[in-house]
């Protein structure tokens, strides 16, 4: 069992080129990174692939085994992992963040392990029989992004090796040793070559791993951008993709609701992880009946919740991961500010304080084509608009390209699951935002990306259905 300074003394490179990592709380230095080349990955791919025949050759249950034996090593090193993870990426111990993340790692390291995904039979008949059979792919490419970097990167990994394939991860500049850790602890009770990290830049490994004709998939999850340049890299070899892009979502409150009651589902909703989260509460529309009230409440529900340094154990709110989100954030609330909204909570961060603390902000009395309302701020800074046309503001929810999840307040379930049958959405919940669950698929609509991960559907993702027939 690691204790934080053993972890980080393990995971910390003796050679080759690597850059400082600072406690985005405190800009304390806390470690280093490696900053791997393009030969390092492409010797990365050729472990893989040398490895990954007798990893399909294993049988189903023993894969499942080895997987078990992975969430198990996370399980026993998770305040170890939970340390490094606060320390990296800022968020807190407590509250919905590092021992979450890490509790949820080991949560979908066990579902992607014990989905059954058997033959189907899809024809028996006097006309013949056809059985679907799921195959590897080969060796996986996953790519994830710095706000939940350990749980996204299971949700990439689990799933890939259980069907057979084995995997070179490439993650977040920012977040490098939490995946380094991560798949440190991992690989201990992993075969040799099964699961490899390359850590650098993303324009320029990233990058490569994408374009490398050895590569049968890549699951991607980060920025619309860099997903429509994967798509263009992916064109030579016809790599399958799975898109977990950027999103903006609304939620609709209609005037049925009790505000008191939802303050808090809204607040988490929009402000899980100090809102660096993609399928967060984004823009709020309320009706006009019930507005006052409902922004009261949140309000005053967000001003209790307590922000600092990840460590210390009564915070639930962190700082932003990077000062480029910090920016961000911070230009979106101006804009918004100038603009002759209405700064309800927050909005006056301290600019000479260490680490890249943004207060939890709600913005009222917006205009609904605002900045703010339309780009995805990923950060702690909440628009909320006033409505009174149900027709209107499903129109709004819908008019941008993005469709990640999205949410329908109602204490009226019928009502709730007619406006949700008219949204545009990978995931519409109703009197909640964003809980994930390792059985129900996840994904994106429009430019929120395309493919599905968890459960059986996440299953079939990573690998090529095969008819046989006859
Ligand atoms: P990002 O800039 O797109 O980066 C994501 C990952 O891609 C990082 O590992 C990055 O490496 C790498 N990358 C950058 N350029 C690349 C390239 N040209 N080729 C291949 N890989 C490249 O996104 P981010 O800022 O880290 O994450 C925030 C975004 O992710 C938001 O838009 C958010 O909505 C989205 N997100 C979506 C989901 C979902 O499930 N749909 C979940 C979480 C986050 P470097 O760090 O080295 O640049
Ligand atoms: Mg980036």
């Amino acid at each position: 069992m690691y204790t934080y300074e053993s972890l980080l003394a393990a995971i910390t490179p003796t050679s080759g080129e690597t850059r400082e990592v600072r406690d985005p709380a405190t800009d304390e230095l806390i470690g280093t990174a490696p900053v791997q080349t393009v030969e390092e990955l492409e010797a990365a791919i050729d472990r893989a692939a040398a490895a990954q025949k007798s990893w399909a050759a294993l049988p189903d249950a023993e894969r499942v085994a080895y997987l078990h034996k992975a969430a198990d090593a996370i399980k026993e090193n998770a305040e170890a992992l939970a340390e490094l993870l606060s320390r990296e990426q800022g968020k807190p111990l407590n509250g919905p963040n590092a021992r979450f993340e890490v509790g949820g790692s080991e949560v979908w390291t066990r579902a992607a392990a014990d989905t059954p995904l058997p033959v189907e039979v899809i024809v028996d008949d006097e006309t013949g029989r056809a059985e679907m059979h799921y195959r590897p792919i080969g060796v996986v490419g996953a790519i994830s992004p710095w706000n939940w970097p350990m749980m996204i990167s299971i949700w990439q990994i689990a799933p890939s090796l259980r069907m057979g394939n084995t995997v070179v991860i490439k993650p977040a500049e920012t977040t490098t040793l939490s995946v380094l850790a991560l798949v440190h602890v991992i690989n201990e009770v992993l075969p040799e070559g099964v699961l490899n990290l390359v850590a650098g830049k993303g324009s320029v490994v990233g990058a490569a791993l994408t374009r490398s004709p050895k590569i049968g998939k890549i699951m991607f999850t980060g920025s619309t951008p860099v997903g429509k340049g994967i798509i263009e890299a992916s064109a030579d070899n016809v790599t399958r993709l799975t898109l977990e892009l950027g999103g903006n979502d609304a939620g609709i409150v209609l005037p049925d609701v009790d505000p008191a009651a939802i303050a808090e589902g809204l607040f988490w909703g929009g402000f899980i992880n100090t809102g660096q989260t993609c399928a967060a509460l984004k823009r709020l529309y309320v009706h006009d009946d019930v507005y006052d009230d409902v922004v009261k409440h949140l309000v005053e529900f967000a001003k209790n919740v307590p922000m600092g340094v990840g460590l210390d154990e009564n915070n639930v709110l962190g700082p932003l991961q990077n000062p480029a989100q910090f920016k961000v954030v911070d230009e979106l609330v101006k804009a918004a500010k100038d603009s002759g909204a209405t700064i309800a909570l927050g909005g006056d961060p301290d600019y000479d304080a260490p680490g890249n603390f943004y207060p939890t902000t709600i913005v009222t009395d917006i205009d609904p084509h605002n900045p703010l309302v339309i780009e995805e701020q990923f950060g702690p800074a909440l628009p909320i608009i006033r409505y009174s046309d149900l027709d209107e503001v499903i129109e709004l929810a819908n008019e941008l390209e993005v469709g990640l999840g999205s949410s329908v307040w109602s204490s009226d379930r019928s009502k709730a699951l007619d406006v949700a049958a008219r949204l545009e959405a990978g995931t519409t919940w109703i009197n909640s935002h964003g809980g994930l669950h390792p059985m129900v698929p996840f994904g994106g609509a429009k430019q929120s990306g395309y493919g599905r991960e968890f459960g059986v559907e996440g299953l079939k993702a990573v690998s090529v259905p095969h008819v046989i027939s006859g």
